[in-house]
């Protein structure tokens, strides 16, 4: 195991708000950081100590930031798998290039799942229309199409409910490799956010329960209210996809909690998560500083709750009014307001977010809510 200690640099590529806060928790504890995406100026480059602006396909620019930094992460998983292996000539990228080569494709991800026995909803690799037809024969409907390659947050994807659908479904995906799923009749999204060490230790914040609106994270909270079996069986698929990645850095499961009580994969994120943001402040140790401690060689820190937690997003579509009313929502002094340092407030786009804490999970989930309609 190899320590990177304080004051050496941390290089991160991606530069949103995760790398932000990841950049906080390192600068915390001594650490500079160092951010390469194509953006200046971004979320992660205002609080990092050094940004590079550059394209992830111009290698001579990622060799001139690997040779400047002591270890590599990321804080977003669509970097190139040649800009990854050029970095990785020069200094250890946590984690591995293959675990982000896995999870940034759907249809790989569902693979690696599927074929180590995890569980997931049925489904199919699809690239004509004649595929497609087969797979919805086989699978049924509804289902979801949803394009292998970059998509998130519900981009990409065309649900389809009759054979009526399929031709328009198809063309959404504009030639590109697609993956049919089997619609999962959910009873509600829990994600499992979690660390591994370089020596396999394991660390997770248990069960969070997530709520979405329009495809995007709207309200998490922790704990989730599930059943002790459907909480040690989530803690314990986030653990074996992690031991079977040997995984080291911060990652999260997003799962389906069935009406039957089954758990099923929806999404593996190979880095912090939206739903973690809970643990920034609530947590002894925030997914961000574990992190930051896993790809340094560092011990994992404890992950218990101060209180149950909440957090609710802050999408652009809070400034349609002009500048939030920040002093109404903070009226409530358990609430803390997070931002992200991004000047266009576009609908949809994730501005910030605030956190809370109460006595109840549901409580927090609650104040959270009211603190963010104060702000309209
Ligand atoms: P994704 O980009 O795959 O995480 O999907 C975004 C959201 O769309 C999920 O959080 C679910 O709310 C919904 N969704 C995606 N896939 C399915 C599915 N197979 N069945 C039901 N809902 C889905």
């Amino acid at each position: 195991m190899k320590t990177i200690s304080p004051n050496s640099t941390i290089g991160i590529f991606g530069s949103g708000q995760l790398g932000r806060m990841f950049a906080i928790e390192a600068s915390k504890m001594g650490y500079r950081v160092h951010t390469f995406s194509p953006d200046s100026n971004s979320p992660t480059g205002q609080a990092a100590d050094a940004e590079t602006a550059a394209s992830y396909d111009d290698l001579d620019a990622v060799r001139k930031f690997a040779r400047s930094v002591d270890v590599i992460t990321f804080e977003f998983e669509n970097v190139p798998s040649a800009t990854v292996e050029a970095a990785a000539q020069f200094v250890d990228v946590h984690p591995k290039g293959e675990i982000l080569h896995t999870t940034q494709n759907r249809l790989r991800e569902k693979t690696f799942l599927a074929g180590n026995g995890f569980p997931v909803t049925p489904f199919r690799h699809i690239r004509t229309l004649d595929e497609l037809k087969n797979a919805v024969d086989e699978i049924g409907t509804p289902c979801v199409l949803k394009t292998a390659g970059f998509g998130y947050d519900g981009k990409g994807q065309a649900k389809i409910v009759s054979a009526d659908d399929l031709e328009a479904a198809f063309a959404a995906m504009k030639g590109n490799d697609a993956v049919l799923e089997a619609f999962v009749d959910f009873e509600k999204e829990v994600s499992v956010v979690c660390a591994r060490g370089q020596d396999g230790e394991f660390a997770h914040y248990g069960i969070i329960e997530n709520e979405h609106k329009n495809h995007i994270l709207d309200v998490s909270f922790a704990p989730a209210i599930v059943s002790e079996k459907v909480y040690a069986e989530g803690v314990e698929i986030a653990r074996n996809i992690a031991e079977k990645f040997s995984y080291v850095g911060t990652m999260c499961v997003e799962f389906f909690l069935t009406s039957g009580g089954d758990l099923l994969v929806n999404e593996i994120a190979p880095r912090p998560h939206n739903s973690g943001h809970l643990t920034f402040g609530p947590c002894v140790t925030s997914q961000f500083e574990q992190q930051v401690r896993a790809v340094c060689g560092l011990p994992l820190g404890s992950t218990a709750f101060y209180r149950p937690a909440a957090m609710a997003n802050l999408l652009g579509d809070v400034w349609a009014n002009g500048e939030p009313n920040w002093a109404a929502a903070m009226k409530d002094p358990d609430v803390k307001i997070h931002l992200y340092g991004k000047t266009d407030p576009r609908p949809g786009r994730k501005m910030g977010h605030i956190t809370t804490t109460a006595n109840d999970a549901a409580l927090a989930a609650e104040a959270a809510a009211t603190a963010r309609n104060n702000l309209i």
